[in-house]
């Protein structure tokens, strides 16, 4: 019951020594690893296999790690599969843009096996905690998020929020922990077909902190990347 057991998780990685160690230490853990090495079959495995998380080497034959993420996240049923990358200290600039392509956390080559299950770990407990498709509650601290009755309070206050503000607050926390960019957060409340700039995104943001102040300190400024809303224990 919500724990990490048993879970699912494909590593994608093409270096069989670093592919069989990460293999060895989940399968310790009580995970049920699944192997790709090269992009084109961690698509594969992906749809085969269903897993929870996906461990990605970002340097791969065929298809790279980016590329492997930017196609995960344009398919609906794998929009939120939880990615960990693995990126080596010299592709800093890649990571970066693994980053604003979906992936939710990276660790840097070399890695302890102890501290990678750590991070696997964590974040399945964060996308855990995310509420399910039937849930219609957030809390975060003591605001509360009613998306049934469109409303949202802090402490017993009602604050009323515009229908923007709204669907940004909730995709926020929604994703809580996760660096979102402008873009994904522009094309996930206003749509596709918006013609607005990104700034529009800064505008939003900076209403949202005036109108519920706990946000204040909340939601961090990823530099040149976009926003987070910290993953803290104020949550229940
Ligand atoms: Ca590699």
């Amino acid at each position: 019951m919500g724990t990490t057991n048993h879970k699912k998780i494909l590593i994608v990685e093409d270096e069989q020594d670093i592919l069989q160690l990460v293999k060895h230490y989940l399968e310790k853990e009580g995970f049920r690893p699944v192997t790709a090495m090269s992009g084109l079959e961690a698509l594969k495995k992906v749809k085969e296999e269903k897993p929870d998380l996906v461990v990605l080497d970002l340097m791969l034959p065929e298809m790279d790690g980016l590329e492997v993420c930017k196609r995960l996240r344009s398919v609906p049923d794998t929009a939120m599969l939880p990615i960990l990358m693995l990126t080596a200290k010299a592709e800093e600039s890649d990571t970066i843009v693994g980053l604003e392509l979906g992936a939710d956390d990276y660790v840097t080559k070399p890695f302890s096996p102890k501290a990678l299950i750590a991070r696997v770990k964590a974040l399945l407990r964060r996308i855990e905690r995310v509420p399910a498709g039937g849930s219609t509650l957030h809390h975060y601290g003591a605001l509360t998020m009613n998306l049934d009755r469109h409303e949202v309070s802090l402490g017993k206050q009602e604050v009323p929020l515009t229908a923007k503000e709204f669907g940004l607050l909730d995709h926020l926390l929604r994703h809580r922990g996760r660096v979102l960019t402008r873009e994904v957060l522009l094309n996930a409340v206003w749509g596709y077909d918006y013609y607005g700039t990104t700034r529009t995104v800064d505008v939003h943001i900076r209403r949202l902190k005036q109108k519920l102040p706990l946000l204040e300190e909340a939601i961090l400024s990823v530099k040149s990347l976009g926003y987070k809303l910290k993953d803290s224990d104020v949550s229940e």
